[in-house]
């Protein structure tokens, strides 16, 4: 990895289909895409479901990458590792997957292209976002929103858990 590498942040979740194990294998495939190291990874974050559909816990996780990849290529990277676990896209946003894989920071890059907003617009009011990454990133400034630090977490939102 050259100079030109940059520091990326994803955030993971699955709730079906043995939720820890689909994202332990996730962080697997992310440490092993081209172009790409795994510098850090989260613990495991239990939380409940938000958006008002009856289904099951969720499992949170997030990676800190150094990449040579664009913004696109990486985006498309994390596509191809959903679909490497089965994710079919039905649409429905708030609904139960095997997996999810969110670019939520890309160096100090703001980006906002059809299918590609970064920093990922949900950091900010999620803390199955918030909490994994704070863990990994205690000083990221995130490009737009200013230190991680200073965004509040939301205990109005539902449970969320650290696990292992
Ligand atoms: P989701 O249902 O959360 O997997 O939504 C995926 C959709 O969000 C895809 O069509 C992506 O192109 C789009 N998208 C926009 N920005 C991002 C981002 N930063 N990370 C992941 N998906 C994104």
């Amino acid at each position: 990895m050259d100079g030109d590498s940059v520091n990326a942040f994803v955030g993971i979740g699955s709730n079906l289909a043995y939720p820890s194990r689909q994202v332990e294998s996730a962080i697997d495939r992310l440490s092993e895409l081209p172009g790409a190291r795994l510098l850090a990874r989260s613990s495991l974050y239990r939380s409940t479901p938000f958006g008002g559909v009856e289904q099951p816990d969720f499992i949170n996780a997030a990676a800190h990458l150094k990449t040579t990849l664009s913004p696109r290529a990486l985006l498309e990277a994390l596509q191809g590792v959903e679909r490497a676990h089965g994710r079919e896209r039905d649409g429905e946003r708030w609904g139960p997957r095997v997996i999810d894989l969110d670019l939520l920071v890309y160096g100090s890059c703001q980006i906002s292209e059809p299918g590609l907003d970064v920093p990922h617009p949900g950091i900010a009011e999620r803390n199955f976002v918030l909490l994994p990454l704070s863990e990994i990133a205690p000083d990221l400034d995130v490009p737009g929103l200013g230190p991680l630090s200073s965004i509040a977490i939301n205990y109005c939102e539902p449970q969320i858990e650290r696990i292992a």
